[in-house]
């Protein structure tokens, strides 16, 4: 009999993956399935992009890069970060890595470890409860809330924070909720933060070129005061429709970043390389499919949350960023669980129970919108059927 390590029982997983799973057995035996489960752009990735991936393979970048990326990827997200946010970084502390999700994974390993405390947003993505559980440390959530608007409250998270805490890890826009931070809580949160000078931040900002009604990003590039204990993670699956790339990317403190390449010695070696042509290219060539697609993602935002708050039963502030929608269904009088199925295997709907994304998440359920309007109407319309 193989023996495990312990730690293997502390990994979790992303029921998004379990569902969709079986929405295509379903599927392909027969059932019409409508999938708001899964997050990723129904969009296909803009042809230069692919081009320029095709491009490289011809041109014989095969082989290895630098663990940390090419060096024109790196200056290029550097000059991307200028020309979103208008902060200077500095190229050699930029990581290309394989997706956002290795930078939470390092993170977590690099600061957690038994008797560390790491806080998480919850309902959160459902990679960090597991990350931090996996490097040993204690997971300390805080609570979004649908009050809220599922912001977090500077003040709770920083009551939270105790000496054993290493690191914070900070998502907005947010999924599951799409909640996005209001600039006055990062400042409160940033400001108390100057009485732990010793815990990290961890800030994930996958989604933060998608905000609605004029919102803007507030990143935590923009706080010079926690530069030096700031990891950011971003990346390219989202905003260009690149999830199965496999391209992010994040920036280290410098005291931190050759740990951080060590890791990506040990794990990965590096980003294949065509890919990092071709992520070069979304950076730099024409930004109007981005734009069109968060066009897009706006107007099913509103269709989506008008029809939600119209099911009896459901109730669904409006999102602020990100393509989820996160309406309460407490007034169903089933738990999330027990509607995600119901809705699966009854109506053909995929949906995610709030529960997936943490404990707080009971009473929810995730609505990706990255589906067309008419998919949209027609899920809602089976739904209001099952339930009736
Ligand atoms: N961070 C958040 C908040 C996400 O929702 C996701 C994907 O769903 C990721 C990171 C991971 O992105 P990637 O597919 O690039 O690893």
């Amino acid at each position: 009999m193989p023996i495990l390590a312990d730690r293997m029982s502390q990994l979790g997983t992303e029921t998004a993956f379990e569902v969709l799973a079986r929405a295509n057995a379903l599927a392909a035996a027969g059932k019409s399935i409508i999938n708001l489960g899964i997050g990723q752009p129904d969009f296909k990735t803009p042809g230069h992009i692919v081009e320029a991936g095709i491009k490289a393979m011809r041109d014989g970048h095969h082989g290895y890069t630098p663990a940390a990326g090419i060096p024109q990827l790196r200056e290029g997200v550097a000059a991307d970060l200028k020309k979103r946010h208008g902060v200077e970084v500095d190229p050699n502390l930029i990581m290309i890595m394989p997706g956002g999700k290795p930078t939470m994974f390092f993170a977590c390993l690099m600061f957690g470890q038994p008797g560390a405390e790491i806080l998480y947003p919850n309902p959160g993505f459902p990679i960090y409860e597991s990350s931090v559980k996996f490097s040993g440390a204690t997971p300390v959530p805080y609570r979004l809330s649908e009050a809220n608007g599922f912001a977090f409250s500077a003040e709770e998270l920083l009551s939270k924070i105790t000496r054993n805490t290493r690191l914070i890890i900070l998502n907005s826009p947010a999924n599951p909720t799409g909640g996005a931070v209001p600039k006055e809580e990062f400042d409160a949160l940033v400001a108390g933060l100057a009485d732990w000078p010793d815990v990290m931040v961890m800030s994930d900002e996958i989604y933060g070129q998608m905000l609605y009604d004029g919102r803007v990003h507030t990143t935590l590039l923009s706080y010079p005061e926690i530069r030096d204990r700031l990891i950011l993670l971003d990346g390219w699956s989202k905003t260009y429709a690149m999830t199965g790339w496999r391209l992010g990317y994040s920036l280290w403190p410098k005291d931190i970043f050759g740990h951080a390449e060590k890791l990506a010695v040990n794990c990965h070696s590096c980003v294949n390389a065509p890919t990092q042509f071709a992520g070069l290219a979304a950076l730099t060539g024409p930004q109007d499919a981005v734009h069109s697609m968060v066009k897009a993602f706006d107007e099913r935002r509103r269709v989506i949350v008008s029809e939600l708050n119209q099911i009896p039963g459901f109730r669904c502030v409006e999102p602020g960023g990100a393509f989820y929608a996160f309406p309460n269904i407490e007034g169903t009088g089933m738990t999330s669980k027990a509607l995600q199925t119901k809705l699966l295997e009854e109506a053909g709907v995929a949906v995610i129970a709030g529960t997936s994304f943490g404990a707080y998440g009971e009473g929810y359920l995730r609505f990706s919108y990255a589906n067309s309007t008419e998919n949209i109407r027609e899920a809602i319309q089976r739904i209001k059927a099952c339930l009736s």
